[in-house]
C-alpha cells in the first residue's frame, strides 16, 4: 500500500511552482488557489517524488503522460470554470487535471479510452473527497450524450479536428478548450457555442499533446 504524505517541503514546492506559473501569465487566482491546494505528487509514481512540482510533463502509466502545470492552469483559465458548472473532459490520464477542475467546485464527467488507466483510477486517492468528480471508460469522441449538455468541455489530448459530436453536447454559451493538431504542434482554441447553435473560436498559444485516439483499448 503506498503511504501519501503532504510535508511541509512538498507544500513550500507547491508554493513556488504557483509563483511561476503567475510569472508566465496564468492570472486567474482560483486556478492557482486549486494548484496550491492539490498534491500533484500523489498523482504520480513515487519515484518522481522529488521533481513532482517542476513545470513539466511526466510518464503515468500505457505510454500516456500527465501534463505540464502550466498547461493544466493555461487550459483550466481559458475554461473559465464556475463553481458547479458541468464540465466533460476528454482523457482522464492521471485525473490531475480533473482534480483541478473539481477543487474549482465544478461537476467533471472524465472520460478515459485506456482500460488500464481507467482501472487504475478506480484507486483514486481522493474518491470520497470528490465525489464531483465522474469517471468513464469510452471513446471521448463520442462524449457522454446521456450526460449532455455540458457548460464547458475540455480536451487534454491532440485532437486531429473539433469533434462535432462535442459540440453537439455544448451547452448554447457553453465553450470548449481544445488543442487541435496542425502537424508539429497543436494550436489552443477556445470555441464557444452561440445561441444559433453556430460556434465561434479564438485562437491562443501552441503546445504539445498525445494523440486523441479513435475507439477504446482494452
Ligand atoms: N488530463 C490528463 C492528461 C492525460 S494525457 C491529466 O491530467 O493527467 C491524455 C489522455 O487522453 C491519455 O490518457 C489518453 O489515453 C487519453 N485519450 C486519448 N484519446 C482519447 C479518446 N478518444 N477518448 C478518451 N481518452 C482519450
Amino acid at each position: 500500500m503506498r503511504k501519501y504524505e503532504d510535508t511541509y517541503q512538498h507544500k513550500g514546492m507547491r508554493m513556488r511552482l504557483v509563483n511561476l506559473l503567475r510569472e508566465k501569465g496564468i492570472t486567474d487566482e482560483r486556478v492557482l488557489e486549486a494548484i496550491k491546494h492539490i498534491p500533484r505528487h500523489y498523482f504520480l509514481d513515487s519515484a518522481f517524488d522529488k521533481i513532482a512540482y517542476e513545470d513539466r510533463a511526466f510518464p503515468i502509466a500505457a505510454g500516456q503522460t500527465i501534463s505540464q502545470p502550466y498547461t493544466v492552469a493555461y487550459q483550466t483559465q481559458l475554461l473559465e470554470v464556475k463553481p458547479f458548472d458541468k464540465v466533460l473532459e476528454i482523457g482522464t490520464g492521471s485525473i490531475y487535471q480533473a482534480t483541478v477542475i473539481a477543487e474549482m467546485g465544478a461537476t467533471i464527467y472524465t472520460i478515459e479510452r485506456q482500460r488500464k488507466l481507467f482501472e487504475h483510477n478506480k484507486d483514486f486517492v481522493f474518491r470520497n473527497k470528490y465525489p464531483n468528480i465522474k469517471f468513464f471508460y469510452g471513446d471521448g469522441f463520442e462524449g457522454l450524450p446521456t450526460y449532455a449538455p455540458f457548460d464547458k468541455v475540455i480536451i487534454t489530448a491532440a485532437a486531429p479536428f473539433v469533434p462535432p459530436k462535442l459540440i453537439a453536447q455544448l451547452k448554447i454559451g457553453g465553450k470548449m478548450v481544445i488543442p487541435v493538431d496542425e502537424g508539429k504542434h497543436q494550436r489552443m482554441l477556445r470555441i464557444t457555442k452561440e445561441a444559433d447553435g453556430g460556434t465561434t473560436e479564438e485562437g491562443f498559444d501552441n503546445f504539445s499533446f498525445v494523440p486523441m485516439l479513435k475507439g477504446k483499448n482494452g
